[in-house]
């Protein structure tokens, strides 16, 4: 007697409408990876590239991860799903390394500058489409403004650069975790996603003294990626409270 090993199709092909599986080659995934990643994840991600994907392709999704056919879903069941999307913590496509650093290096250069004025030295760049749009580091002295911080001048050069005051679709690079304020103006201008190179444990509002990235009773929509590097972007800053100590020692004598 002859067993015939049955043939293994990839079940992707009957489950997942053509449109889907288009849609997921587009954000760089491979349809044999499928089974392996989180169906509310693989949503999120496909709605960051495709804002306009209705919730039908998140039951499809649902249906093809459990192995069930998607008319076995009920309304009620939906409407769960949906809830347990709006749930999960903000995540976009995931960022290159080479583009993290690229950007994250720009920001540094932004910090550097911020030491010929004797200006805190923070550097932030916002970037929109693979563009900067916006650039700036501490102008506190220079302005005589403490709402003067890195993260809100790129944030208003940028959003003069799009004419709009929402940045939607736009990431911002700081060399230091943001403080409470910039963090508010974040969340505000709707940025995408925040990427800080090291933490700040005194005033840092994204894991270090504040989680605000986490509170659910807000509608965040802005993903915190940090730290990048404690030592590469938080030496600066170290070095330049050293050097002011140091040279504060000195004048008190
Ligand atoms: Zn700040």
């Amino acid at each position: 007697m002859y067993y015939f090993k049955k043939t293994i199709y990839p079940a992707i092909m009957n489950n997942l409408s053509f449109y889907l599986q288009q849609r997921i080659q587009e954000i760089n995934i491979d349809l044999s990876d499928m089974k392996n990643i989180d169906y509310l994840q693989l949503f999120k991600w496909l709605r960051d590239k495709f804002p306009s994907l209705s919730y039908d392709a998140l039951f499809e999704l649902y249906a093809f991860h459990n192995n069930i056919n998607i008319s076995n879903l009920d309304a009620d069941f939906k409407k769960q799903l949906i809830q347990q999307y709006k749930n999960i913590p903000p995540t976009y496509l995931p960022l290159s390394r080479n583009i993290i650093n690229k950007y994250m290096d720009m920001a540094l250069y932004e910090a550097e500058q911020a030491l010929q004025y004797n200006e805190v030295p923070i550097g932030a760049i916002v970037v929109f489409d693979n563009n900067i749009i916006g650039y700036g580091h501490n102008e506190t002295i220079t302005k005589c403004d403490v709402t003067a911080h890195a993260e809100i001048n790129a944030i208003q050069i940028a959003q003069r650069t799009l004419g709009n005051y929402r940045l939607n679709h736009s990431d911002i690079y700081v060399t230091i975790e943001p403080c409470l304020m910039c963090i508010g103006a974040i969340i505000n201008a709707r940025l995408r996603r925040v990427i800080y190179g090291a933490c700040e444990p005194l005033t840092g509002s994204i894991s270090s003294q504040f989680q605000t990235l986490a509170n659910k009773n807000v509608n965040i929509v802005t993903e915190g990626i940090g730290p990048i590097d404690n030592t590469k972007y938080g030496t600066i800053l170290k070095r330049f409270f050293y050097n002011s100590r140091k040279n504060k020692f000195f004048n008190d004598f």
